[in-house]
């Protein structure tokens, strides 16, 4: 394993860019053994697609295999191949989406484990072991019931047992489409489903639970959980307290401040009219870094809270700063985004989505601090 400093994508310097991302990869670490603490056995893996839902693959990984994680999923097979040549020979790395035609060579070279979401893919994977005379790892998707990725009943009777020479079956796996809601009943069908698929397919360990699959209780744990979202901060189970750490926080700087009188136009259509005296702040965070253009949300300035004003725009954002004193802030002084104090599920809410979005649309303009590796 390389230095984890070498891994990580600080994007551009301090001094130059507009914001910070502090990713705590302690928090990780700490939200990671919260979760496999809660399994009765099997195993813990990590979800580090789009590249670590935001907040830089390579560095969350390495930071998962010093709590001893052993098995890592990616959406896209580029991402596998990078996510190898940072974790070197060991760890398991699954590719959900499974292998595009053309692309089981490099996968294979890689040592990935190509998850055959169908007949189609199964056979171009097992073709491939074929060819390269090599016995290929592999894990079979099952559609339980949410009819986006996998074999449904028929094309699971299709393949026959010989599907799988060449191959070592690693996974039987499948998805829930409504893991987030405890009481859905759904999710006891969905299980349901999976044991009768599993069954037609050879003795494998199996897979069913999310991060929100995992808090719905032992029955959903089998041998192998699949947290993503969890692992950063975002809640598990929607309604109910949020069990796990905020992973990152956001703070930008202020460009410019100015005073207003009553009666002004703020920002683009007008949208906010200063009704008195008024101080502002522009920072320098944007749409165009992911921060939604509905969610009018606050900032946070040395424990005060200061509101936006008027539209968010794609490079800045104004703030009403009346609350501070006339010395503060000054240019260059950073106010809080995200955080503790406004998390990625309450800027989610504002903004009519989830948190999965906020934070993997975090843009790529930020300077990036990580802490706690
Ligand atoms: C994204 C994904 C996960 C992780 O889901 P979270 O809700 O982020 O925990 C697990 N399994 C599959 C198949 C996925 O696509």
């Amino acid at each position: 394993m390389q230095d984890s400093g070498e891994q990580q994508n600080r994007g551009p310097n301090l001094s130059q860019a507009g914001a910070v991302l502090t990713i705590d990869l302690g928090a990780i670490r700490e939200n990671y053994r919260l979760l496999r603490e809660r399994l009765e056995g099997g195993q813990c893996a990590a979800v580090v697609k789009a590249d670590g839902y935001g907040l830089g693959a390579a560095a969350v990984a390495t930071a998962l295999r010093r709590e001893g994680c052993n098995a890592f999923f990616v959406a896209q097979a580029a991402e596998g191949i990078s996510l190898r040549r940072v974790l070197g020979e060991g760890p398991d790395i699954f590719v959900l989406n499974g292998i595009h035609p053309g692309a089981e060579d490099d996968c294979a070279a890689a040592g990935l484990i190509a998850v055959a979401n169908s007949a189609a893919q199964l056979a171009a994977w097992q073709a491939a072991a074929r060819r390269r005379g090599q016995r290929l790892p592999v894990a079979v998707q099952v559609d339980s019931g949410m009819s986006r990725l996998g074999m449904a009943q028929a094309e699971v009777e299709s393949i026959g047992r010989d599907a799988f020479d060449g191959l070592d079956l690693k996974l039987v796996m499948s998805h829930l489409a409504c893991a987030d809601e405890l009481n859905n009943p759904v999710n006891a069908l969905q299980r349901k489903a999976f044991e009768a698929l599993r069954r037609m397919l050879p003795d494998a360990p199996a897979s069913l639970a999310n991060s929100s699959g995992i808090f719905l209780g032992g029955a959903f744990h089998y041998d192998l959980v699949r947290p993503g979202a969890a692992l950063y901060g975002v809640n598990p189970t929607p309604g109910r307290e949020n069990p796990m750490r905020q992973t990152v926080r956001l703070a930008a700087k202020i460009i410019q401040t100015r005073g207003l009188e009553a009666g002004i136009g703020v920002g683009y259509g007008h949208s906010f009219r200063s009704t008195a005296e008024l101080r502002l702040a522009t920072i320098a965070l944007g749409y165009a870094d992911g921060w939604p253009r509905r969610a009018a949300a606050v900032a946070w300035h040395r424990g005060r809270k200061l509101p936006f004003a008027g539209r968010v725009s794609m490079d800045t954002i104004i703030l009403d700063i009346s609350a501070l004193s006339p010395e503060e802030p000054a240019p260059g002084d950073l106010v809080e985004l995200i955080g503790e104090r406004q998390t990625i599920d309450e800027i989610a809410a504002l903004s009519d989505t989830i948190g999965y979005e906020i934070l993997t649309g975090l843009g790529h303009r930020f300077h990036r601090r990580y802490e706690g590796g």
